[in-house]
């Protein structure tokens, strides 16, 4: 498992590891430690903490890394941007704006990326619980294609396009039952999970596809899950693909379209981050001869390096006979779920160059919300933070701000964009007020009798 606590705090990186991996990053001895070109304590000054910090320049660096490394195999791949790893408009565009389309997983997904000026041709809809609603919608904008997830799904599908008077392009996603190796909440290409349509079933369905109206089987779609740091269950899954291509033309039929799906993993702690230019090929290894036009959509290689998330220490509290003290900051689980979701391992450095070169420590890092999962870092090795250090949680451009939630009433951190020296805030800090604009409470449940 790739995402665990470490109960080996020694080896975990250290700051200077953190920072050497990360160069976006550094410290420098008058402003600290600086993403791109901007000191982050700027930030924090002028919006205070929790807030979210995402790389424009970072995104767009990865973003030609990824698109370079398919090139460089030869190949034609459209990269379609999962927008459930970041689905803030300023992400999408700067995305949007390198060429990027995107894979979506729900009707708000759809509306988000075009907002943010993606074109329909370049909006690709997954997921295993479509509905008849958001197919509709789909269809109405005629986008380039929907993954489809199951038999059921199909004839929903095809009766939701006959209403409407459309065709809807549709890709099978197939689960290959292949292992990603990482963790089982990710993990998403193995018989029992639910995501695809079995693979024995895939030929025969794809066939019936054809004769559904409504519908045009253009391909197939494979996603295995995410945070995967080896190549070989890629080059296992291409290869069932593959081979199901091969079965699908001997019937007559065309198979136009891959979807190579997401799940390049990154580096969060020790973990390899997968490298674009192994997946590309794998791409051209096993899928490169077959003649069709190849996708790949991944969220959290683009975006998780592309954004950091910062706090301040509430107060240090002293740990229970001998045992390391607690580090209590602003951030939450309401902000970053992952820790408490997946035991999710974040890189914690301090802003100021003084904390930075303070002795070490070992420590907890926790929120402050009443939950025992609201723990950021486990037997952690830090310098020695006093109250009022700032901190930058690093890795959490992906699947961070989007899980947020405002449990325990804490409003949604504020959010910035940096791009190279300049920043700009891309949402305010939410009023503490907007948390219950939407409660209604009838007059009636007030009357001491009740509504009887
Ligand atoms: C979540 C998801 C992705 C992106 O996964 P990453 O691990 O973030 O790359 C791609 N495709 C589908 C269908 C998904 O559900």
């Amino acid at each position: 498992m790739a995402d665990t606590f470490s109960t080996h705090a020694g080896q975990d990186p250290t700051l200077r590891d953190l920072l050497a991996a990360r160069p976006a990053l550094s410290m420098h001895a008058i402003d600290g430690l600086v993403f791109e070109d901007v000191p982050l304590n700027a930030i924090a000054d002028a919006l205070g903490t929790p807030t979210w910090v995402m790389g424009a320049r970072t995104l767009r660096g990865r973003y030609a890394r990824l698109s370079g490394a398919m090139r460089d195999a030869g190949l034609d791949v459209a990269i379609h941007f999962a927008v459930k790893a970041n689905d803030h408009l300023a992400v999408l565009k700067v995305l949007g704006a390198q060429g990027a389309g995107a894979d979506v997983v729900s009707g708000g997904e759809l509306c988000r990326a075009m907002a943010a000026g993606i074109p329909a041709r370049d909006i690709v809809f997954s997921g295993v619980g479509k509905t008849r609603t958001e197919m509709e919608l789909a269809l109405r904008h005629d986008i380039a294609r929907i993954n489809v997830e199951s038999a059921e799904e199909l004839e929903l599908l095809s009766a939701a396009a006959v209403a409407c008077g459309r065709t809807a392009r549709i890709a099978l996603r197939i689960n290959p039952d292949v292992d990603a190796g990482t963790h089982a909440k990710i993990t998403t290409g193995l018989a029992g999970n639910k995501f695809g349509i079995p693979y024995d079933r895939a030929a025969d369905l794809y066939a019936h596809a054809a004769t559904l109206p409504g519908i045009h089987p253009a391909g197939l779609a494979v996603h295995i899950g995410s945070q995967i740091e080896r190549m070989q269950p890629y080059r296992q899954a291409y290869a069932r693909v593959a081979e199901l291509v091969r079965v699908i033309r001997a019937r007559d039929l065309t198979v136009e379209v891959i979807d190579c799906g997401g799940g390049l993993g990154i580096s969060y702690r020790h973990e390899t981050e997968g490298a674009p230019e192994a997946l590309a090929n794998a791409i051209r290894l096993e899928l490169g001869d077959l003649g069709t036009r190849l996708e790949i959509e991944p969220g959290r290689w683009l975006a998780g390096p592309a954004g950091l998330l910062l706090s301040t220490v509430i107060l240090r509290k002293r740990g229970y006979d001998g045992m390391p003290p607690f580090i209590v900051l602003d951030a939450a689980m309401n902000d970053l779920a992952r820790p408490s979701l997946y035991d999710a391992w974040h890189g914690i450095i301090p802003l100021s160059p003084r904390d930075a070169v303070a002795p070490t420590e070992q420590v907890h890092v926790v929120g402050p919300v009443c939950e025992s999962g609201d723990t950021f870092g486990h037997d952690r090795t830090l310098p020695h933070l006093r109250d009022g250090s700032r901190v930058a949680i690093l890795d959490t451009g992906a699947y961070g701000m989007v899980m947020s939630s405002t449990y325990n009433a804490r409003p949604m951190a504020a959010q910035v964009m940096v791009d190279g020296s300049r920043w700009d805030v891309i949402r305010a800090r939410q009023k503490i007020e907007s948390l219950w604009e939407g409660d209604i409470v009838p007059d009636t449940l007030t009357h001491p009798a009740g509504g009887k």
